[in-house]
């Protein structure tokens, strides 16, 4: 399958070539150039499905023509070798836990599979390869663990300074090798923004093999559809064609995979993208109107994108037509007080523990379904431990860190870095 530009003005690319550049040279976002409808016999089959046949089915038409089946097939073993558990919360309320890889947030399934890509066709191309992520917190850390120890790539994550949790920046900073942290002195917009310059320079890319790690990478999105059909599969029979998913938002790419799982004929309902305060999105579906603004800082820091670089995607998939979109799709925004009002009623009514990401999308899920006679799905995006002082003193109880999580107390080693374009420049070609 080919993976045209949403721009439109560059000839569309190879799966290889799409996951290598990150960016198209036009700077639209890489799609696929065709989305397959899976066949009945799949959905008959899928409830009794491992995650990794799931995975394997699902991908196989995007990447069939340059991954061979038993090479994907490896690969989708490796990528999803935890479980994504669907947890009922109250009758018709259930959480999709996609928290139990190993940094604790559904990014490990994204970075994962496109480190494992990457590597496979670096085999073949024998050259270096630097990889470029901007962070607000757990794409780093995914990421960082994703590549960590792969051979030809180095990795080179920019998170905001003192804008990341503790935890969070342990998972980054601490584990050396081909992993090189920094920590830029302004929001994650500007992070984002050194990034997106970095593939913009043409002179530093021919100098230097850049690509990205970011969820503007196709390799990152693709896996993500495949959890929408496990969390599908999972559900009681009468509850598979009442379906609605609700999807923690920031960059929306969660959210454009789940779509992309719904064109591949999975029978969702309806979407709810849910915000805390950076509201861009809901905005623009009750509005019309699109106004990036810069990001503000809330509990659910995950999703603190003021200009949601997946929007593009969203566009693309309904053919920039509003209408079309607001009938998939509700918006919603919520504060941070209600997202803690949230978890504490919630833990006090069902006993289940929210993170502050899983809070906003199940607000949003409450209230659709207090006027939809539907099943509600909410993303769990993050272990709640990732959050644990705001999650410990909403329920009142000490949360305890799964045991395959590795917390060494190294030490923490990153490199200070200003917003000014031409010293990040200046540091990839020198490094
Ligand atoms: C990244 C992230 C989100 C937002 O996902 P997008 O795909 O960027 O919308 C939500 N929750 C958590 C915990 C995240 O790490």
């Amino acid at each position: 399958m080919k993976f045209y530009s949403t721009n439109h003005s560059i000839p569309p690319a190879t799966f290889e070539e799409a996951i290598f550049q990150g960016l198209p040279a036009d700077n639209g976002l890489f799609m696929p150039e065709n989305i397959p409808v899976l066949p009945d016999t799949f959905y008959k089959k899928l409830p009794g499905l491992a995650l990794p046949e799931v995975a394997f089915e699902v991908l196989s038409p995007f990447v069939d023509e340059e991954i061979e089946p038993e090479v994907l097939k490896e690969i989708v073993e490796d990528v999803f070798n935890f479980e994504i558990p669907l947890v009922q919360i109250k009758e018709n309320e259930y959480a999709l836990e996609l928290f139990h890889g190993p940094t604790l947030a559904f990014k490990d399934v994204g970075a994962r599979f496109l480190a494992r890509c990457l590597s496979h066709f670096s085999k073949k191309r024998k050259e270096k390869l630097t990889v470029l992520v901007a962070t607000s917190g757990d794409t780093g850390s995914a990421v960082a663990h994703g590549f960590y120890g792969v051979p030809n790539i180095d990795v080179i994550i920019l998170y905001p300074s003192g804008k990341v949790s503790a935890f969070q920046e342990q998972q980054m900073t601490t584990l050396g090798k081909n992993i090189i942290a920094l920590e830029v002195d302004g929001t994650f917009d500007d992070c984002q923004h050194l990034v997106k310059q970095a593939f913009l320079d043409q002179d530093l890319r021919q100098q230097k093999n850049l690509t990205s790690a970011n969820s503007i990478n196709i390799a990152r999105l693709l896996p993500q559809n495949v959890y929408y059909f496990h969390g599908w599969g999972q559900l009681p029979g009468h509850e598979k064609e009442n379906a609605v998913f609700s999807v923690p938002s920031g960059n929306y790419g969660n959210l454009s995979a789940g779509l992309i799982a719904q064109k591949m004929g999975l029978p969702i309902k309806h979407f709810l993208a849910c915000s805390n305060a950076n509201d861009t999105v809901p905005k623009y579906l009750t509005t019309g109107e699109y106004t990036p603004k810069p990001s503000v800082a809330t509990l659910s820091n995950a999703m603190d994108v003021g200009a949601p670089s997946n929007f593009v995607r969203l566009l693309d998939l309904f053919d920039s037509g509003h209408s079309e979109m607001t009938q998939s799709i509700t918006g919603y925004s919520f504060n941070d007080e209600q997202t803690k009002k949230t978890i504490r009623k919630t833990y006090m009514e069902t006993q289940y523990v929210l993170d502050p990401h899983g809070s906003v999308g199940y607000l949003g899920m409450d209230d659709y379904l207090s006027n939809h006679d539907f099943a509600g799905v909410v993303l769990e995006t993050a272990h709640p431990i990732k959050f644990r002082d705001t999650v410990e003193n909403e329920i009142g109880k000490e949360l305890i860190m799964p045991k395959h999580v590795d917390v060494h107390n190294k030490e923490k080693e990153s490199r200070p870095m200003n917003t000014d374009f031409s010293s990040f420049r200046a540091f990839l070609l020198e490094g």
